[in-house]
């Protein structure tokens, strides 16, 4: 133990009845698994304990069948029959020595009851949340009565499934301790609603009642947004979120506290790239309470979290995406291991999972998601087989990850770059407006190679075929990327459009390299619908430029509504001045204008321009991986190995291209069998008699 000047992180701090290893505190985060996959989520905070979070929580946990999030596999705890799959969790974390926190839940008009068909609950009524004509029921005195008695139900539940601390969760606009405190929401004339002590009264009671059930062996933590981080028109920090932590402020025996909704909890980098950007808001937190505070904010740097405990911000460093990125963040800083943190990039691909509903990801950390169903280790890997020397071709994601694991495990390593910078797209997209910290996909892992006496890295060296001949390297990973198309083949033409060759036709490729379009207006058509459309436009237009983006999708940057980001980006190119068309397609391109025709039959259009950015798919580069199969199936090379990985297997996110190249790395002298296995693995549904009508 190393801990040096870090060693106040690893003090134990007390939290009512129990007591805390460390101030490292994994806050709850949702991973798309639950109660849908409760093995898969045990071993995702299993994993987190094992790396050293003193603290580590599960996610919103629905406590009654009025509060379903289907089809969002959240936690759950309705009754007892949710409470093995939860030890399941409880028992992966206190191995390691850890406490399991649990973040009880009544999700109100956040959750639409879909499954359940349950009636709605919330203090006033209106449409819920859920794009889905329905409206909230608003709540009498019965079911007030009826939630604080469930949420009692559900803490003595959550006991005896073995946490250690019990939320009660008022954050990020979606539970009903929430709900009741804003006066957006609570238009009540009954003692709770109207002034805040009768807005905080069933708080109050929730906290209290959850005491009572569980405080003697169970911390009872308390989880507030202390300021919607909407002026005046919310709930503010200085204000109301001051008095209500003057109200409640040893109530609890935790503060776990933040911004909201969820888009400010978990700003991504593009938005906010400061680390640490809540402390301005949490910040009055520990002068108003005796008991311990939790804080948020992206915290990766081991200097700042020291300081904010000196400074007496916080006691706690809580970390979502941070943990995700690093499950053994903790113990790389104990170990004075502080240059191997994969620092979380801010891209909210994590965040992504769960407003699909799917297993949880992350750009960084490609074992997040995988340790159960594949039995991914983030820092432990098999050693290598009987192959000596591997030759990776390309270092963008795919190529750095597989080269770093193929180190690992032992392998003389040769990676080889056209670029002069490595990177690939990590360092291309990271040059591109607020992507900055996408670069630290690339930096962290060169890094790692530099370090290591196996690999040799060559910049600056495209191979062609006999090139890789040459190198006589007989196990040969191919990570040469894709390229974005010129020709307007995307989500919607699925084919060229046509275009007249006098005019100027840009890629994000071009600007990438640093061309810049000819003087006049831009368009930017934008059938990738994915994030590239709206940054090339904040760019060009941050730069003065005359921007018109065009694209076929209802919104801007449709796929960015999972990240959490579109509200932002289309509000910033508003502001900008850029031209918005929304749900127009590009029919043609002649010498000055586009042509485009509304995806609803709308009529077609004109717009004058001196040039057009395409950003609508990409193609694959497999050239050189096809000319080596090629000779290898002639026999004319002695390859052994020939992998396409990465983008130039199937162009995809970032965190898609690492995934694949450190599943390629993985495999490589495995058995396949037992590869396949892993794709096949998933959690059964057991037909047992508990649910069955009685
Ligand atoms: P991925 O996301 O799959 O990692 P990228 O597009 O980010 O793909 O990276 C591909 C990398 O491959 C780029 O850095 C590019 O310079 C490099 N590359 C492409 N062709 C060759 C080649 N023939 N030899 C060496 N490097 C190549
Ligand atoms: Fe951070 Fe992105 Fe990983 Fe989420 S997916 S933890 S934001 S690096």
């Amino acid at each position: 133990m190393t801990a040096g000047k870090y060693a106040k992180l690893f003090e134990p701090v007390r939290i009512g009845p129990v007591t805390a290893p460390n101030r490292f505190y994994q806050v709850p985060h949702c991973t798309g698994m639950g109660y849908l996959r409760p093995r898969a989520d045990a071993a995702v905070r299993g994993m987190k304990a094992e790396g050293g979070w003193g603290v580590v929580c599960n996610q919103e946990t629905e406590i009654h069948p009025t509060s379903d999030l289907t089809p969002y596999p959240e936690g759950r705890l309705w009754d007892g029959a949710d409470i093995p799959a939860l030890r399941l969790m409880t028992d992966a974390i206190h191995k390691h020595g850890a406490l399991a926190g649990i973040e009880l839940a009544h999700n109100g008009a956040h959750a639409a009851n879909l499954g359940t068909r349950a009636p709605v609950l919330s203090p006033s009524g209106g449409a819920i949340e859920t794009l889905y004509p329905k409206q909230a029921r608003v709540m009498d005195k019965a079911d007030i009565r009826d939630l604080r008695r469930w949420h009692r139900a559900a803490a003595r539940r959550a006991r005896e499934a073995g946490f250690d601390i019990v939320y009660v969760y008022a954050g990020h606009e979606m539970t009903l301790a929430q709900h009741f405190l804003l006066p957006q929401l609570n238009q009540r004339s009954d003692e709770y609603g109207g002034c805040l002590t009768n807005r905080v009264r069933l708080v109050r009671e929730l906290l209290e009642e959850t005491r009572e059930e569980v405080g003697d062996t169970c911390a009872v933590a308390f989880r507030l947004a202390v300021d919607q981080m909407q002026g005046a028109a919310g709930m503010q920090a200085a204000g109301e979120g001051r008095e209500i932590v003057q109200m409640l402020a040893d109530l609890p025996d935790l503060w776990d506290v933040n911004v909201s909704g969820w888009e400010n909890d978990s700003v991504t980098t593009r938005f906010q790239p400061e680390d640490g950007y809540q402390n301005d808001y949490i910040g009055f937190v520990k002068e108003v309470t005796q008991r311990p505070v939790v804080g948020v904010g992206r915290l990766t740097s081991p200097d700042m979290m020291v300081s904010m405990v000196e400074k007496g911000i916080v006691d706690f460093i809580g970390a979502a995406r941070p943990s995700i990125a690093d499950p053994f963040l903790p113990a790389k800083i104990r170990d004075g291991r502080i240059e191997e943190i994969r620092e979380c990039i801010g891209c909210n691909i994590c965040v992504a999972s769960d407003s699909q509903a799917i297993p949880i990801r992350c750009t960084q950390n490609p074992t997040m998601g995988e340790e159960w169903r594949r039995g991914w280790h983030p820092e432990k890997i098999a050693a290598k087989g009987a192959a000596k020397a591997v030759l990776v071709i390309g270092a963008g994601p795919a190529g750095l990850e597989c080269a770093m694991q193929l180190a690992r495990r032992g392998y003389a390593v040769t990676l080889a770059d056209a670029a002069h910078d490595p990177g690939g797209r990590a360092a291309r997209e990271g040059g591109l407006a607020g992507l900055g910290a996408w670069r630290r996909v690339a930096d962290n892992r060169l890094h790692d190679l530099r370090q290591r006496a196996n690999v040799s890295i060559y910049a600056e060296s495209r191979l062609s075929a006999a090139e890789v001949a040459e190198l006589g390297i007989a196990h040969v990973f191919v990570a040469t990327g894709a390229t974005w198309r010129r020709d307007g083949a995307g989500r919607t033409a699925r084919g060229p459009i046509a275009m007249d060759v006098a005019m100027p036709i840009l890629t994000p490729d071009d600007i990438m390299d640093g061309t810049v379009p000819p003087n006049g207006p831009i368009v930017i058509y934008d059938d990738d619908q994915a994030y590239m459309g709206g940054v090339l436009a904040t760019q060009l237009a941050e730069a003065g430029r005359d921007v018109t983006l065009i694209t076929p999708a209802p919104i801007v940057s449709p796929w960015t509504e999972m990240t959490l980001e579109q509200g932002r980006i289309q509000t910033a190119l508003v502001a900008l001045g850029v031209r918005i068309e929304t749900g127009r397609a590009l029919v043609r391109v002649t010498g000055g204008t586009c042509i485009t025709a509304g995806v609803y039959g709308e009529a077609e259009q004109v717009i004058a321009c001196a040039s057009v950015l395409m950003v609508t798919s990409r193609s694959r580069e497999t050239a050189l991986h096809d000319e080596l199969s090629i000779l290898r199936a002639a026999g004319d090379i002695a390859l052994e190995t020939l992998e396409l990985i990465g983008d130039a297997a199937q162009p995809g996110l970032i965190a898609d291209a690492v995934h694949s190249g450190h599943g390629a790395a993985r495999a490589f002298e495995g058995d396949p069998a037992q590869t396949e296995a892993e794709f096949f693995r998933r959690e059964m549904i057991a037909l047992t008699d508990a649910g069955e009508p009685q």
